[in-house]
């Protein structure tokens, strides 16, 4: 395929200078002296170039995409039509807070309704990522025990835990403490009163963790922690498998973020704008970051006046269109949020129980939104989880995440998400068979796919370790 700038020929797509003829009000040197070589086609081509490429990459629109941890479900259009509205779009950071009543107070409802849908007691909704929930998170952790001039310098990690929050509570000045899961993938209960002492300031869980199992001893986890002094830090990235069965109060957390753009209808993967909000407790309340989106009773306000506040941790308030998609999605479902997390789990335990006849489920135990197969199996006819995935494109699916949870051996995480259907549930479970079936009567046509797919097999770092990131004609 061409690109567009090789496509570009002689027609004047679009002139820029058409309505403005005369120039003189700008400063000379504002003035381009040459052309800015931008390519020009007529405007059907444009639509033409840019439908082709669209139509070469792989979405949510055209098929199934259980990338496991990253909640690729289906997010209804009319949230994406709220956020485009002009009243969003066009509003300045910089109004004052009686010009923009109606965007605080969408923000400051959307706070409301995440302290019920978590349980906690206050929210920022600041943060613009999962990961960056988690530094704001801990940072508010640091500071609270500064306060109490206590300088305990230890975070404890289950080694099944997501890879953002040993990197997040390192960035925050911590030492990091891994914690080993036992035969069951759950947290090792000896090994963390072991490591348990009074310079552990934290714990961070993920919860359900990595293998998409709940952690049954969390109570017995939050007290060990509270009678110890230390604080829980709850990633709740995931929340799709637990929204309206229980929450992290209930669980003994102290924090938690949530990724709007993965449960709450802003899609998750794509590169765009996100939002992780973070709720704590009321001891915690004064640490968050400024502003906090407050209610005089009379009007809305943005209140800087937040005592041991950790300061901004983004510029204004956070990414508006995020929290648009979410609040929309949250009044749309009301009480079906729970429903959406019963589906989650459902389709995730129904593909598991199709599924691990052929391939083996190294933790068989009921699990949550999503599972961890192994690909360990299929190794020994010299096909790896790498080449299972790339074979799976030929099946109009998304691969899952591989190579994820470290602690599987050719880990395949598996996240259906509550958006697909039985029937596209039982079409991938037929590919997933095929794709066993292959592997020892065929392994050369796993081994040499994707078939059906623009791009075949790619170098897998060449692009990262050198980047050609210049166009030339
Ligand atoms: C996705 C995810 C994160 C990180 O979220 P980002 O928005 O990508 O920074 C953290 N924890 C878990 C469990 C996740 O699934």
């Amino acid at each position: 395929m061409k690109t567009i700038f090789e496509k570009s020929n002689n027609t004047e797509g679009i002139s820029l200078t058409n309505e403005i003829e005369d120039l003189s009000f700008l400063k000379s040197s504002f003035l381009r002296t040459e052309k800015c070589g931008l390519p020009q086609v007529g405007e059907l081509e444009v639509m033409r170039h840019y439908k082709e490429l669209s139509d070469r990459n792989f979405c949510i629109e055209k098929g199934f995409y259980p990338l496991g941890s990253c909640t690729m479900k289906y997010n209804p259009k009319v949230n994406e039509l709220l956020a485009s509205l002009e009243g969003h779009t066009n509003l300045h950071p910089l109004l004052a807070d009686e010009h923009a009543q109606g965007a605080l107070k969408l923000m400051y409802n959307l706070q409301e309704a995440l302290k019920k849908i978590t349980g906690m007691e206050a929210v920022t909704l600041q943060p613009a990522a999962g990961a960056h929930g988690e530094l704001t998170g801990m940072m508010v952790i640091k500071k609270y025990f500064e306060s109490i001039n206590d300088n305990r310098k230890k975070v404890l990690i289950p080694d099944s835990a997501h890879g953002t929050n040993p990197a997040s509570a390192h960035m925050c000045g911590f030492e990091i403490v891994s914690v080993k899961s036992d035969n069951r993938g759950q947290v090792d209960m000896v090994d963390l009163k072991r490591l348990l002492d009074k310079d552990v300031a934290a714990i961070m869980m993920t919860n359900p963790n990595t293998l998409g199992l709940y952690e049954e001893n969390v109570l017995e986890i939050s007290k060990l922690m509270h009678d110890n002094g230390s604080l829980l830090y709850y990633d709740g990235a995931n929340y799709n498998a637990i929204m309206g069965y229980t929450n992290p109060k209930l669980m003994g957390f102290d924090v938690v973020h949530l990724n709007l753009h993965k449960t709450f209808a802003t899609p998750h993967g794509g590169g765009g704008p996100g939002a992780g909000p973070v709720g704590v407790v009321e001891k915690l309340k004064d640490f968050l970051p400024v502003p906090v989106i407050d209610f005089d009773g009379q009007k809305y306000y943005r209140n800087y006046n937040i005592k041991n506040s950790i300061g901004a941790v983004k510029s204004f308030y956070g990414n508006f269109g995020v929290l648009v998609r979410a609040y929309a999605y949250i009044l749309m479902m009301g009480n079906n949020l729970k429903e959406a997390s019963e589906n989650a789990v459902l389709n995730a335990n129904y593909l598991k129980e199709k599924l691990k006849k052929y391939y083996d489920l190294p933790y068989d135990e009921p699990c949550m939104h999503e599972f961890v197969l192994s690909g360990d199996r299929q190794k020994q006819f010299g096909v790896s989880t790498l080449n299972i995935a790339k074979r799976l494109m030929d099946g109009n699916a998304h691969p899952p995440t591989v190579y994820f949870p470290l602690i599987v051996h050719e880990a395949i995480m598996i996240e259906p998400t509550e958006s697909e259907t039985k029937e596209k549930l039982d079409e991938f479970v037929d590919t997933m068979i095929q794709i066993s079936k292959e592997v020892e009567e065929e392994p050369e046509k796993v081994l040499s796919a994707p078939h059906s797919t623009p791009v075949k097999r790619v170098d897998e770092t060449l692009a990262a370790r050198h980047p050609d990131l210049k166009f030339t004609l």
